[in-house]
């Protein structure tokens, strides 16, 4: 459990270099977490949403954005120039720009990690967060569109990245959960299985083995 508070900053955007107030997530507390890891966070699940959503920061002048406090990052003129373009010519900015949905900030920082080099499990991170962040405001066809953008970032982070120890066993558990909410009950069991191998039966991540075996379960019977 974490305990803290979250408050009010100014930053400088280092893109565009406009100023601006912005809440900071700071810790708080979580009450456990769904089978997906999305935090449980005690009140109403809208403070929740805006809880996670606090843990990136947007530009509302040029949309940049980033999970990391802006005054560390430090963005070379190639950079610059790439997420400019590609923060102009993004289709959902464009249609979303001004109604600022909670799953905005994450949508814009994948886009920006993209040009800024991300590895896919990074980026795959945000997504879920996104999804968290859709399910907390119940934008159901969103949370969906965001757990599959996850999924395919982490199935590429299992090819490319090289993954070790807890972070190869999370992500693979999550490609199993993410194809369990999708639906894919089967590919989730798969998941799962493969999941389970990479543990093996490391102490440390005995909380993730009782997850597995928990989840297979419910994926046996959604199948059946
Ligand atoms: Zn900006």
């Amino acid at each position: 459990m974490q305990v803290g508070k979250s408050g009010r900053t100014y930053v400088v955007c280092p893109l565009c270099g406009h100023a601006f107030g912005t809440a900071y997530a700071g810790t708080y507390v979580t009450i456990g977490r769904e089978a997906d890891l999305c935090p449980k966070i005690p009140g109403r699940p809208s403070d929740g949403a805006r809880v996670i959503q606090n843990s990136v920061t947007m530009c509302p002048a040029c949309s940049f954005a980033a999970g990391e406090p802006f005054d560390e990052l430090d963005l070379t003129f190639d950079e610059r120039y790439c997420i400019e373009e590609r923060l102009k010519e993004d289709g959902l900015l464009k249609v979303f720009r001004k109604g600022q949905p909670p799953w905005l900030g994450f949508h814009a920082a994948e886009v920006c990690g993209k040009e800024r080099s991300f590895k896919s499990r990074r980026l795959g991170d945000l997504c879920l967060r996104a999804s968290w962040v859709c399910r907390k405001e119940k934008e159901r066809p969103f949370e969906s569109t965001f757990q599959l953008r996850a999924l395919r970032h982490f199935m590429r982070a299992l090819q490319e990245d090289t993954l070790v120890g807890r972070e190869l066993s999370v992500t693979t558990y999550l490609v199993g959960e993410l194809n369990r909410r999708l639906g894919n009950h089967r590919e989730a069991l798969n998941w799962y299985v493969n999941a389970h191998r990479t543990t093996g039966g490391d102490p440390r991540v005995a909380w993730l083995d009782r997850l597995i075996d928990r989840q297979s379960k419910l994926a046996r019977e959604q199948a059946a």
